[in-house]
C-alpha cells in the first residue's frame, strides 16, 4: 500500500463534528494500509473573517502582516485535527508550513512554492506510524517570513506534498462531489465527470469553475500527480484529474463554464501610432489589473483606433484610474467602462482535432436569441462574451447543444 495525501477544505472542517469525521477518514486510510498525509484549510470561512478583521483595523493592511495573520487559520485546524486523531486512539502530529520546510518565493499573498526541505523528517514520522497533518496555504520565504499561496492555496500545498513525497494520489475533499460538465446550480442536468484532463481543468478553473486552485492543477500536471476531487460528506467516487491519453475517440467538449462579474474597458480615439498600446497596457499592468480578450479596431483612414479589453469587475476602480490618466495624457481619447458582462466558454482537448465547435456554439446561442458581444478562441477553448443577464440561459443552451448531459463510453475512462 502506498502513500496518500488527503486535503480537507474549509467546509470539510468547519466544526468539531466535521473535524472528527475528517479524522475518521484519514484513520480509515491508515487502517487500509496507507501512509497518510493530511492537509487542512482554515475552518469554514475563518480566513474571510480574518480578512474582515484586518480591514476593520486599516484599509491598507501591510502585506507581510496580512500573511502572518491569515496563516493562523490553518494552524488552528491542524492542531484540532491532530487532537481528533489522538482522541480516536491513533498517532498523529501537526506541522506548519515552516515546520515542513515549505520554502516560497514571490510576493506576500501570492507566494509560490520553491521546495519542501523536510521530506526526510515527514517520511520518518510516517514510518513511525503517525498520520502527518500539514497546514495548507502557507510557507516561509528565504528570510523566514510567513507567506501564503493565494486564496484557495491549500490545494496547492496538498498536490506539492504528493509530488514531493511521491504519493500515489492526492484526494481533495470538498463540499461538492466532483467536477461537473457545468455548474449544476445553473444547469440542473449537468453531469459529474468520471475524469478530466489537467489542461481541461486548468482552463475551466480560470474560466469560472471555482473548484480548485489553478496552481495545484499545474503542479499535478508537471509532476504527474493524479488528483481525485470528491465530497467529504459521502463515499461516492468523485472526479479524477489525470494525464491526457493519446486517444482517438477524444471527447470534443468536456465541459462548459460561466464567468460572472466582468467589465469591458473601451478606449476610443487612440492615435494609431507605435507605442500607444504598450503605454496603455503597461499602466494597467503596473496596477496589477488582469486583462483579457483585447480587441483593437483601426478606423477607416487609419488615423485612430479603438481598443477594448475585459477586466474583473473588482478591478474596475483601478482600471478606471489608470485609463483616465492615459486619456488625460493623450488628446482625443475617451474611456468608457461597461459592467454586467459574463463569459461563456466550452473546453475540451478534442477541439485540437475537430472542427465545427464554434459554429455549433454560435448557432445554439442564436436559437436562444442571445447576442454575442465578443468571441475568443484558443487551442482547447471557445469563449463568448454575453450580457450577464443572458449568461445562465447561454450556459444552458451551450450545455444542451453539445449534449454534455449524456455519458458516452469514452467519457468513463481515458482510452489509450
Ligand atoms: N484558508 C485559505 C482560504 O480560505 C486557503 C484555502 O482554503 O485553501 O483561501
Ligand atoms: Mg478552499
Amino acid at each position: 500500500m502506498g502513500m496518500i495525501v488527503q486535503k480537507f477544505g474549509g467546509s470539510s472542517v468547519k466544526n468539531a463534528d466535521l473535524i472528527h469525521r475528517a479524522a475518521r477518514r484519514a484513520i480509515r486510510a491508515k487502517i487500509d494500509g496507507h501512509q497518510v498525509v493530511v492537509v487542512v484549510s482554515a475552518m469554514g470561512d475563518y480566513t474571510d473573517q480574518l480578512v474582515d478583521l484586518a480591514n476593520q483595523i486599516t484599509d491598507r493592511p501591510n502585506r507581510r502582516e496580512m500573511d502572518q495573520l491569515l496563516s493562523t487559520g490553518e494552524q488552528i485546524s491542524i492542531a484540532l485535527m491532530a487532537m481528533a486523531i489522538h482522541h480516536a486512539g491513533h498517532d498523529a502530529i501537526s506541522l506548519t508550513g515552516g515546520q515542513i520546510g515549505l520554502k516560497t518565493y514571490g510576493a506576500f499573498g501570492r507566494a509560490r512554492i520553491r521546495e519542501i526541505t523536510q521530506k526526510t523528517r515527514m517520511l520518518q514520522l510516517l514510518s513511525e506510524g503517525n498520520i502527518v497533518i500539514v497546514a495548507g496555504f502557507q510557507g516561509v520565504d528565504e528570510s523566514a517570513n510567513v507567506t501564503t499561496l493565494g486564496r484557495g492555496g491549500s490545494d496547492t500545498t496538498a498536490v506539492a506534498l504528493a509530488a514531493a513525497l511521491g504519493a500515489d494520489t492526492c484526494e481533495i475533499y470538498t463540499d461538492v462531489d466532483g467536477i461537473y460538465t457545468a455548474d449544476p446550480r445553473i444547469v440542473p442536468e449537468a453531469r459529474k465527470l468520471p475524469f478530466i484532463y489537467y489542461d481541461e481543468m486548468l482552463e475551466l478553473a480560470s474560466l469560472g469553475a471555482q473548484v480548485m486552485h489553478s496552481r495545484s492543477i499545474e503542479l499535478g500536471k508537471n509532476y504527474g500527480v493524479t488528483i481525485h476531487v470528491r465530497s467529504s460528506y459521502t463515499d461516492a467516487k468523485g472526479t479524477d484529474i489525470v494525464k491526457e491519453a493519446s486517444d482517438l475517440q477524444q471527447v470534443i467538449v468536456r465541459g462548459a463554464a460561466l464567468k460572472k462579474d466582468l467589465g469591458r474597458v473601451e478606449i476610443t480615439g487612440v492615435p494609431n501610432r507605435p507605442g500607444l498600446a504598450s503605454d496603455i497596457f503597461k499602466r494597467v499592468a503596473e496596477q496589477g489589473v488582469i486583462v483579457d480578450d483585447i480587441i483593437q479596431v483601426i478606423h477607416e483612414g487609419g488615423k485612430t483606433a479603438d481598443i477594448s479589453f475585459t477586466i474583473d469587475s473588482a478591478d474596475k476602480r483601478d482600471a478606471d484610474a489608470v485609463c483616465s490618466t492615459f486619456a488625460k495624457d493623450t488628446p482625443g481619447v475617451a474611456i468608457k467602462i461597461r459592467e454586467g458582462i459574463a463569459k461563456i466558454s466550452v473546453v475540451g482537448v478534442g477541439m485540437r482535432t475537430h472542427t465545427g465547435v464554434a459554429s455549433r456554439m454560435f448557432e445554439a446561442l442564436h436559437k436562444a436569441n442571445i447576442n454575442i458581444e465578443n468571441i475568443s478562441t484558443s487551442e482547447i477553448v471557445i469563449s463568448v462574451l454575453v450580457k450577464a443577464d443572458d449568461a445562465p440561459a447561454a450556459l444552458r443552451a451551450v450545455h444542451a447543444t453539445f449534449e454534455l448531459a449524456v455519458e458516452t463510453p469514452e467519457q468513463i475512462a481515458p482510452m489509450s
